[in-house]
């Protein structure tokens, strides 16, 4: 069976591939590379397209037998997309139209899309379950939130069956330390954290230490990248046996604060990571934590890589790689 990983080159998306290693499915790669590498894509078929280019993705899904595409291409910068809104609507909301318009035109009708927590909000209740509603409030929430609606939309008008997976905080990197995150400029927490370990940056900046938490310091759910591209392959799956759309947050269920992610990197980098505190970033919800529950009984899906000293682990062996190498 063949799938098209849209986004295949980027952070989430090179794991997918690499999971697919094992697997039957034929996959070829849609990227832009404006973000992701092309390192990451080598071996496998890319076509290098920006979604904007209507006619392009048109005639590549025209030309290839796909079965399945996966959506992994979107801008994610919080902070930018408040700055700069009009390039988070088109690109993560505009042109996933026009791959879907493509998808429903070629009656290419199964769908995983990269959906995310920020589709909450500030949460009505922890953990928070698939049914709270949705009340993004930044920019880049409101694309995936949109995403979402249009789904619904298109399965009611075009049976698109899709599952869309709200990811809590994605983080780590491949276990064999092949792959990893590498953002540019880097906003998340873990790798920003891991530069100061490594000396590629002088201190780290806490955004806020006035919130209502034990340390005043944020709380969020981190799972590791490789348990975020299993429930992905369990997604695809169970939609193609079952041709039913679903949503599922993809979390640990478990909430650490900015201080307690300092803590432990420094026990496990054996370094001192100075910090300063800062004013809270715009858009930044107080606690965010997944009641994993649907997707652990509907899809049979574990957590294996998303204990923190793993996440840590795997992101510092990454890190130093790449300070290494630059
Ligand atoms: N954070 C921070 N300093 C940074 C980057 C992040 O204090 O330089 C905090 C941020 O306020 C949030 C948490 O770390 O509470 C996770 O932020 P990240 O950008 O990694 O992911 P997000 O939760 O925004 O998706």
């Amino acid at each position: 069976m063949k799938i098209l990983v849209v986004g295949g080159a980027g952070y989430i998306g090179s794991h997918m591939i690499k999971r697919f290693q094992d697997t039957d499915y034929e996959i070829d790669i849609l990227d832009n590379l404006s973000t992701g590498f092309e390192l990451n894509a080598q071996n496998y078929k890319l076509h290098i397209c920006d979604l904007s280019d209507k006619d392009h993705v048109h005639q590549i899904l025209k030309e290839n037998k796909y079965e399945a595409v996966m959506h992994f291409a979107s801008y994610i910068n919080v902070g930018e997309s408040y700055s700069n809104p009009n390039k988070y609507y088109e690109n993560n909301v505009t042109n996933t139209l026009n791959l879907l318009d493509s998808m429903v035109d070629l009656k290419i009708l199964n769908f995983i899309f990269s959906s995310s927590a920020a589709v909450y909000g500030e949460p009505q209740s922890i953990p928070i379950t698939e049914d709270q509603m949705l009340s993004p409030v930044s920019p880049y929430g409101n694309t995936k939130a949109i995403v979402e609606k249009i789904l619904k939309d298109y399965d009611k008008a075009h049976a698109l069956k899709y599952v869309s997976l709200r990811y809590f905080n994605a983080c780590g990197a491949h276990t064999d330390g092949s792959i990893g995150e590498r953002h540019n400029p880097e906003t998340h927490l873990i790798p920003l954290i891991l530069q100061v370990a490594s000396g590629r940056r002088e201190i780290f900046s806490i955004y806020g230490e006035d919130y209502d938490t034990k340390d005043g310091t944020c709380i969020r759910d981190y799972v590791h990248v490789m348990d975020l591209a299993e429930a992905h392959l369990l997604s695809l799956e169970d939609l193609i046996q079952n041709q039913k759309s679903d949503i599922y947050n993809i979390g640990n269920n478990l909430g650490f604060s900015v201080k307690e992610i300092i803590n432990i990197a420094e026990t496990i980098t054996h370094q001192k990571i100075p910090y300063e505190i800062l004013a809270r970033r715009k858009g930044d919800p107080t606690q965010l934590i997944a009641d994993n529950t649907k997707i652990i009984e509907k899809l049979n899906w574990s957590a294996n890589y998303s204990d923190l000293n793993t996440i840590i682990m795997t992101a510092w062996e990454w890190e130093k790689r790449l300070s290494k190498s630059n």
